[in-house]
């Protein structure tokens, strides 16, 4: 079985059907959704019908509880903070439905996945290093987890970091090893590289390997400083910081 697996989608639009039509081309048997279908971006309800209508899976991220008020706004940066407060404002109940429901984790067949670290899947812990990889091992039963909420594509295994720079470079996962593998963001990716990320996995022949998808950045831009968003949250995306 081929599973794609999206997260941080972070009510970017633009980048959310530039994703779903690589995916279409991908013909995976399931798309899973790792959460953060809204905040920072401009299009939280459009976000929400299409995770509805094409994911099987989706989990909640720490900026959809947040914005259905399932948890405070304290811990947010005031950008953060900022956009989240506008997402409350223009949440549509429909919206605001689909993800008050939504698991903090879901454990499939073969894989592990929640947003941020499966040890507390509520405490939205970032695995950003080897280091903070290493400490989750023991939290979850499965050969690999996968993650996302640092917004950045990454792949831990117990005893190292593996650099795969270059999208659709397959990596085997190893019968003797165990993996941790963040699939990166769709609509804010944080590792200098501003296209949209996620990845595909498949389940008979043990592979991953991430896809990057250029989409109109400025398009999205523009919809943010329509909508009043902070102009950082908008300049953040040229270039994917
Ligand atoms: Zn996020």
């Amino acid at each position: 079985m081929k599973i794609a697996i999206i997260s941080d989608i972070h009510a970017n639009l633009v980048a959310l059907e530039a994703v779903l039509a690589d995916i279409e081309s991908q013909k995976p048997d399931q798309i899973v959704c790792l959460g953060d279908v809204v905040g920072y971006g401009p299009r939280p309800n459009e976000c929400v019908d299409l995770v509805r209508e094409k994911t099987d899976v989706c989990l909640l991220g720490n900026h959809d509880a947040v914005a259905i008020g399932k948890d405070s706004v304290e811990t947010f940066n005031p950008y953060a903070r900022e956009a989240v407060l506008w997402t409350q404002g223009v949440l549509s109940e429909a919206s605001r439905n689909f993800l008050v429901d939504l698991p903090l984790f879901y454990n499939g067949r073969d894989y592990t996945y929640v947003h941020g670290s499966p040890d507390k899947p509520d405490a939205w812990n970032y695995i950003t290093n080897i280091g903070t990889a290493q400490d989750q091992f023991s939290s979850f039963d499965t050969q690999v987890c996968f993650v996302g909420h640092t917004h950045v594509a990454a792949v831990f295994t117990e005893s190292r970091t593996i650099q795969l720079k270059k999208p659709d470079e397959k990596l085997i996962f190893d019968k003797y090893e165990r993996y941790i593998v963040n699939v990166g963001a769709v609509g804010q990716p944080r590792d200098y590289d501003p296209r949209a990320s996620y990845g595909i996995v498949n389940t008979e022949e043990n592979y991953f390997y991430f896809r990057r998808n250029e989409y109109d950045i400025e398009e999205t831009q523009s919809q943010m400083t329509e909508a009043g968003l902070p102009m950082y949250l908008v300049e953040r995306l040229t270039d994917g910081r």
